[in-house]
Order: structure tokens, then C-alpha cells, then sequence
């Protein structure tokens, strides 16, 4: 994208945060980057990283090998080249930095190696009670330009009945919900991630934007620092089209919105602004899968593939594990919503281009229903239903108060699941 074209996403009503940026759109490291403007392009002459960029370059460059050493050496040097720049913020403890330092300097020389840095950006603090009302700012001064639903999305969240906890809380007048977040979406990350599925990453990577916390209460979360502890910084409307930009510009695969339901209305907005400016990738909803058809039947054309869990079809497990007793009643008829609109999933050269990528993440003692889950698939969706089973789950965040979470599927219960899938002639990605 062009720097002229970057400047027409830009409105007036560019917050604090944003005007400390760097706003180059070629360059989405920076975007969340108010503080700690690591690296920037090489591109636009305003950069006001670029000094910082290749000060970083030459460092690493010069200190390869010591970084794959992890020497402390290395992490010095890197740490006084990027101190000159004299942006960079050592509020979050010097020994986090100098991890930070490491991953920054190998994602510049070895792009292949990104999978291992899906935190790059990850920022380690966020202060929740500095959320202000930038965001309703920016719609309220523009809202007649944008698509009736977007308006709706925005009207559904004063009071606030966006997901089936219907809290009914005036978001734009800064209250908070079980989610916790007021109008403005908090971003944990924003990068290329090659931990996905296959038919997602392809050479470019899914282009991930982390939401920071959720509407559901797992007590195992794996993400818990960002879920639960909401770990991020608030983005404009107009640095979230801009990131969405970038992750194009860099060469990814797709936007993938990580735990979006939340922040539905905002990240409409940002893909009909973005859009308006060029963005052309599918767009992905990856969700935890406990959404209202009323606000899915909104996103219809703003999402291309749907990939919700699939978490539990017992609501005893569901009220105890997440805290959302009517999750089976609600995520079946949410996939059911989301099939109509996408039907299943179409893949071209490797990559998925639109249509429902369901996950189900197997648990120990059959605790996810799984045998249930899929012959809802294979019965009521499709026999052509794709699904990930997925072998991960670990014990974490407050798994060990449950006993019988407090270890990992063995490979008889996974392989059983997947077995069934197969059987019932579901597509199983393997
Ligand atoms: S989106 Fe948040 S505030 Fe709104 S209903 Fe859901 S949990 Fe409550």
C-alpha cells in the first residue's frame, strides 16, 4: 500500500497513542508501538524508526551467532544500539527486554524462524484503567459513512448484548462487563503466525491480531495472560485497518481476528475502513465459539472463514470449566449460523479461501463431549465439515483445582476422537 493511500485511513480523530507512532503503513511493528518502536521501514523518509532499525540490523547482524548462543554478550550490545534511539522502554525489567532484544533480532535475519515469535509484539503491560472513549470518538465522528450493520453492531453494544452473557452495560460510556473492555479493543499482538493450521499460514504466515481478554472463563486457558489478564494496549480503529494492512503488506495469508466477539463492532469497522484502502486478504474469525446468531447474522460479507471451538456439548462441564452453563445450546447454533453463511471450507493452492473450520480441542476423560460434537457435525452441518481435533491440551492457568484436567488426553483418548471423526466422514485435518 501506498503512503498516500496509508494517510486516507488516517482521520482527525487519531488518539495520543497513535500521533506517538509510527504511522508509516508499511510499517505494523510500529503500530503498536507508541514506547518501544524496535523496528520500522526503510520506506517512508518520515520513519521515525528507521534510525532504530538499522541500528538494529547491524547489531544483530554483527552478533548472529551470539544471539542463537543467547549470550549475554549480545543482549548488551543489542540493548545499548537500541538505547541510542532512546525510545526503547526498560520499564517492564531489564532481563524482559533482553529476551525481547533476541527475538527482535532474529525475526530481522531469519524470517523463516517467526513461528518462535508469535509474542514480537506481545506487550507485557497495560494499564486497564487508562481506557477512554478514542474509539467512539472516531465512529461518532464518521458513523454515516459506514454499512448499517457495523451501526447496528455499535448500538448493540450500548447497552452491551453483543455475546449471550448480555451484560447490558454502556460500553462507550467506559463500563465493562464480564469481557472487561470498554469500546476500545485492547491488542495483545499483532504478527505472521506459522503456528496455525496449514490451510491458514501458507508461505506468509496467518496474519494474527491477538484480542486481549474474552467472553468465556476457561479455567485451563492457555492464553490466560491475555485472556484473562488482558494483556495488550488499546488500539484505534484506525491503527487496527493499518495493521490489517500491514500483515498484507508482509506478505500473509489471511487477517486472522484471535478472540474477536468481544470487539466485533470495532474490528467491522476497521475491515470496512481498511477495505476502502486496499485490503484484499480473507478474513478469519477465530472465536472460542460462544457468540449470539443475532450478532453473527451482522458479519455476514465481513468474515470469509469462520473457525470456531467446539469446546463442550455437556453444560455441567461448560458452567464448570468455563462458566457458560448454555455454551453447548449457543456454540451449536452459532456453527449452525456460521455454515449458512460460508458453507464448508474451500481451499485453492493449499490455502483456505473461505467457508467453516471447526476445532475442537480433545480433553481428558471424554470431559469435552467429544463423541457428541462431532455427530452434530456429521449430522446436522455437514459430512464435509473440516475439523481440527486437536491433541494439545496441557494443564494450565487454574487446571490443577480440577482434578480430572490436571493432565494431559493420552494418545488412545485423542486417536479415539479422531477415529470417530474420520468414520463419520468428516474432513480431519491431520
Ligand atoms: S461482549 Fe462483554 S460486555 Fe458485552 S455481553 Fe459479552 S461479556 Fe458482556
Amino acid at each position: 500500500m501506498s503512503t498516500s493511500s496509508a494517510a486516507a485511513v488516517r482521520s482527525p480523530a487519531l488518539n495520543r497513542e497513535a500521533s506517538e507512532s509510527c504511522l508509516c503503513s508499511e510499517c505494523f511493528f510500529g503500530l503498536l508501538s507508541s514506547r518501544s518502536l524496535f523496528i520500522g521501514c526503510a520506506k517512508s523518509k518520515s520513519c521515525s524508526v528507521k534510525f532504530a532499525f538499522f541500528t538494529v540490523i547491524f547489531s544483530s547482524f554483527l552478533l548472529k551467532k551470539a544471539v542463537y548462543l543467547k549470550s549475554a554478550f549480545s543482549a548488551i550490545i543489542l540493548s545499548l544500539a537500541l538505547f541510542i534511539e532512546s525510545r526503547v522502554f526498560f520499564t517492564g525489567g531489564i532481563a524482559k527486554e533482553i529476551v525481547k532484544l533476541k527475538e527482535y533480532a532474529i525475526i530481522v535475519l531469519h524470517k523463516s524462524t517467526v513461528s518462535r515469535t508469535s509474542n514480537i509484539i506481545r506487550h507485557t503491560k497495560y494499564d486497564i484503567q487508562n481506557t477512554k472513549y478514542e474509539t467512539m470518538t472516531f465512529l461518532s465522528a464518521n458513523i454515516g459513512s459506514f454499512s448499517k450493520p457495523v451501526q447496528q453492531l455499535w448500538e448493540n453494544m450500548n447497552p452491551c448484548t453483543l455475546c449471550p452473557r448480555k451484560c447490558e452495560v454502556y460500553r462507550s460510556k467506559g463500563e465493562t462487563g464480564f469481557c472487561g473492555i470498554a469500546d476500545t479493543p485492547v491488542v495483545s499482538s499483532v504478527g505472521p503466525h506459522f503456528g496455525e493450521e496449514s490451510v491458514l499460514v501458507g508461505s506468509g504466515g496467518s496474519g494474527t491480531i491477538f484480542f486481549a481478554s474474552c467472553n468465556l472463563g476457561c479455567v485451563f486457558c492457555q492464553n490466560f495472560d491475555i485472556s484473562h489478564h488482558r494483556h495488550g494496549r488499546r488500539m484505534s480503529i484506525e491503527q487496527l485497518a493499518q495493521s490489517m494492512l500491514g500483515l498484507q503488506n508482509y506478505g500473509c495469508s489471511n487477517i486472522n481476528f484471535v478472540t474477536p466477539t468481544h470487539v466485533i463492532p470495532a474490528i467491522t469497522v476497521a475491515i470496512e475502513l481498511a477495505r476502502k484502502n486496499g485490503l484484499k486478504l480473507p478474513t478469519v474469525y477465530n472465536t472460542g465459539g460462544y457468540d449470539t446468531v443475532e450478532t453473527l447474522k451482522l458479519l455476514e460479507g465481513f468474515v470469509d472463514i469462520y473457525m470456531p471451538d467446539m469446546k463442550y456439548s455437556d453444560s455441567r462441564v461448560a458452567e464448570e470449566l468455563s462458566a457458560a452453563p448454555d455454551y453447548p445450546e449457543v456454540n451449536f447454533a452459532a456453527v449452525k449460523e456460521m455454515h449458512r453463511q460460508v458453507g464448508d471450507l474451500k481451499v485453492k493452492k493449499g490455502l483456505a479461501t473461505h467457508g467453516l473450520l471447526v476445532r475442537h480441542l480433545v480433553l481428558p476423560e471424554n470431559l469435552a463431549g467429544s463423541f457428541k460434537i462431532i455427530d452434530f457435525l456429521a449430522e446436522q452441518i455437514s459430512t464435509s465439515t473440516t475439523v481440527n481435533v486437536m491433541d494439545q491440551y496441557r494443564p494450565c492457568y487454574k487446571a490443577a483445582s480440577h482434578p480430572k484436567i490436571n493432565r494431559r488426553p493420552t494418545f488412545e483418548e485423542i486417536e479415539s476422537v479422531r477415529q470417530y471423526a474420520i468414520e463419520k466422514g468428516l474432513n480431519v485435518l491431520m
